[in-house]
């Protein structure tokens, strides 16, 4: 929104004064060109030369004359076509007196008219003015056009155009689900900004700025709203790289303007998203970039020097606090950092409820279990798949929300939609199918692998032919080494499945291959899990918010090591994944023709056939377990003599749960 849309009474100066000085502009252009064009046609078509005029006098064809100071009006005595009196022109060549005794003798009725002389200096006055006048409107109109929109200069100096400024965001910190820790510090903000003299009166110094850091997608915006929304102040906004610009001392100028607009505003908020476009490390040995040091020293400067007891608060936004200059981070400046994480399971579900508030959502709708299967999401992607839902629902002709919706949405979020065009040959389509049961095949035979929610070979917009899905029975913070080294066979199961069947590979292993070394390098250089290194760290996570790369941190001779070490582990993974295969090659090769035939197996269906084919009798399914304890419980209840039954069993969380889908219920790790 342009900051000018929101000054009310004060901002529509500006407007009301350009479009008087257009209307100017237009006015003069047309009382110039009047001007010009009776002068032509006068010029053009009335004019006739003296010599003519002399003969008309003597042929009796004037009927009167007005002699003016420097020509002569002529009015025929003959009419012109349709009735109209055309009058004449003509410039004297010999001197007024002559004129008038030409014009007795023949009779013609004539008058002298006095010269205007102050008419005649105004109209040169004006022929100078109006022009000049035109020119200089017309040079300044160009000129504040330039300045406001990012021009031929790039819009050097006011900030105006860019910032974004609401007078009241709306939004409070009930609109931000989970993020508690976040929103527990930033209510001592919102606290500094409703009472600062409380804080004043005992001598503490308010804080200027707050830096919020974490993943893109987690509400950091979202909550910077919410303190200028629970304070009940306006809120500037800004993007880092709305400020740099191709000349040096635009972003300067431009952060000075925000913070004299801001000021004048205060109580306020100034939120200045990816702050890192302005705030990298100033670097000193490439000679640096004047430009964003610049802005970033008025940005400094700026902080310094403002009152805080006014009730200026500087947000801040970045996902990657490791590159920003220190300066920023000082006391007096940056000194509070906000972590906006990524939410955990609970976080997901109140993000999801959120979300889910305005959706119609029918009975089989379970939060939780959707949650559960969005690890690692964060906040937008959970708004996007309720979103999703609710038009995939509509699209069906449902009037809510099913839990069946949500998952579809989950999965166009995660892999993208059905891609129904793009038909797989039957070789494609057999080798897909392998692929992926061997994936789910492998995790289900190895006791430590998380269960599978649907396999699908169904190709999908952002490129899968097939895939996986994991929902895990609960949200996990640690991975022990065992269920990484079943993770890395897991991952290597589908090339495994490849090469035993069809004794040839092919390029669908590519993404799996290149998550399994992660996950193998990982385990060498950062969780000591190596025998060959221990417990030395070789490697550094850089960009944690963003893509958490890890850098190796060593020598180049260890970096061999550590890549014999990556292909070793990798190598048994994978014969470990050849091994379990090739002992089940019966499974496997049901379980794919299933799939072959119908494009999607569930849980529960993969795991009948599996059950069916490995001999093992159907275990008690979660349900089952879940009602015979509730059936305990009742039955003590019901007994008042006994002790009540320890609740920690009905009221986990994972177990009392509704089933994600009725295929996820029936795997309890027995079977595995
Ligand atoms: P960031 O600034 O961290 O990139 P945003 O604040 O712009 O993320 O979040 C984008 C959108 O995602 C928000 O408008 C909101 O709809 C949703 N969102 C993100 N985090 C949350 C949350 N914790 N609670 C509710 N909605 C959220």
């Amino acid at each position: 929104m342009d900051q000018n849309q929101n000054k009310g009474p004060n901002g529509e100066g500006p407007k009301n004064k350009q479009s008087l000085l257009i209307l100017l502009i237009c006015i003069m252009v047309v009382l110039v060109c009047v001007n010009m064009l009776t002068r032509m046609t006068r010029g053009v078509s009335n004019e006739i030369a003296y010599s003519e005029f002399i003969e008309m006098l003597e042929e009796g064809e004037v009927e009167s004359v007005v002699i003016q100071s420097s020509s002569l009006e002529i009015t025929p005595r003959v009419q012109q076509s349709m009735g109209i009196q055309t009058t004449l022109y003509t410039v004297p060549t010999e001197d007024g007196n002559e004129v008038t005794k030409r014009l007795e003798e023949a009779g013609v009725e004539f008058k002298e008219e006095k010269p205007d002389v102050m008419g005649q200096l105004l109209y040169g006055l004006l022929s100078i003015i109006i022009p000049v006048a035109i020119m200089v409107g017309f040079l300044s109109f160009l000129f504040r056009r330039m300045n406001k929109g990012g021009g031929m200069m790039g819009g050097v100096g006011k900030s105006r155009a860019k910032a974004y400024v609401q007078k009241e965001t709306g939004i409070t910190f009930k609109d931000v689900a989970g993020q508690d820790e976040a929103k527990e510090s930033l209510q001592e903000v919102v606290d500094f900004l409703h009472n600062p003299g409380k804080y004043t009166a005992i001598g503490a110094k308010l804080p200027k700025g707050a830096l919020l850091v974490g993943p893109p997608g987690t509400g950091k915006t979202l909550l910077a709203k919410a303190v200028a929304g629970e304070a009940h102040v306006p809120f500037f906004s800004l993007s880092g790289s709305d400020f740099v610009e191709m000349f040096v001392g635009v972003g300067a100028s431009r952060v000075r303007d925000l913070f004299e607009e801001a000021k004048k505003n205060a109580p306020c908020i100034i939120f200045i998203d990816e702050v890192d476009a302005i705030g990298k490390t100033r670097d000193t040995r490439y000679g640096g970039n004047d430009e964003r040091e610049q802005t970033l020293n008025q940005l400094l400067a700026e902080m310094d020097g403002f009152d805080t007891s006014k009730g200026l608060l500087i947000l801040a936004a970045t996902n990657r606090p490791e590159v920003l200059d220190p300066a920023l981070l000082r006391p007096g400046r940056f000194d509070r950092r906000v972590i906006v994480d990524r939410p955990d399971l609970k976080g997901r579900v109140s993000i999801l409820k959120v979300h889910a508030q305005n959706v119609s959502l029918d009975e089989t709708v379970d939060l939780e279990g959707i949650a559960l299967a969005t690890s690692g999401a964060v906040g937008s992607d959970l708004a996007n798949m309720i979103n999703e839902a609710a038009i995939l629902a509509v699209k069906n002709g449902r009037k809510a929300v099913s839990q069946k919706d949500l998952l579809e949405a989950v999965e166009v979020v995660l892999v993208g939609k059905e891609k129904k065009d793009r038909i797989l040959s039957a070789e494609e389509r057999r080798i897909v199918s392998y692929h992926e049961v061997g994936h789910a095949l492998v995790s289900a035979l190895q006791k430590d692998a998380e269960p599978v929610q649907k396999i699908t070979i169904v190709p999908r917009t952002m490129g899968a032919l097939g895939y996986v899905m994991h929902v895990p029975e609960e949200e996990k913070y640690l991975n022990t080494r065992k269920e990484l080294e079943a993770m890395l066979v897991g991952y290597l199961g589908g090339r495994a499945a490849e090469e035993i069947v069809f004794d040839t590979v092919t390029t669908g292993a590519a993404n799996d291959i290149e998550q399994a070394t992660k996950v193998a390098r990982a385990m060498i250089t950062q969780y000591g899990m190596s025998d060959r290194f221990g417990l030395m760290g070789l490697a550094e996570t850089q960009s944690q918010y963003l893509d958490g790369r890890a850098m190796l941190n060593c020598g180049d001779s260890t970096a061999t090591e550590i890549d014999h070490e990556v292909m070793k582990l990798l190598k048994k993974s994978y014969d470990e994944a050849k091994r379990l295969l090739s002992e089940n090659r019966d499974v496997l090769d049901k379980i794919a023709e299933f799939l072959i035939q119908k494009e999607t197996i569930t849980g529960k269906e993969f795991m009948k056939i599996f059950r069916e084919a490995k001999g093992i009798q159907e275990p008690e399914t979660k349900q089952r377990v879940e009602e015979k304890a509730r059936q305990q419980t009742v039955a003590e209840k019901t007994a008042p003599e006994l002790p009540v039954s320890n609740p920690a069993e009905t009221q986990d969380g994972t177990a009392s749960r509704e089933p994600v889908q009725s295929g996820t219920e029936s795997y309890p790790e027995s079977s595995l």
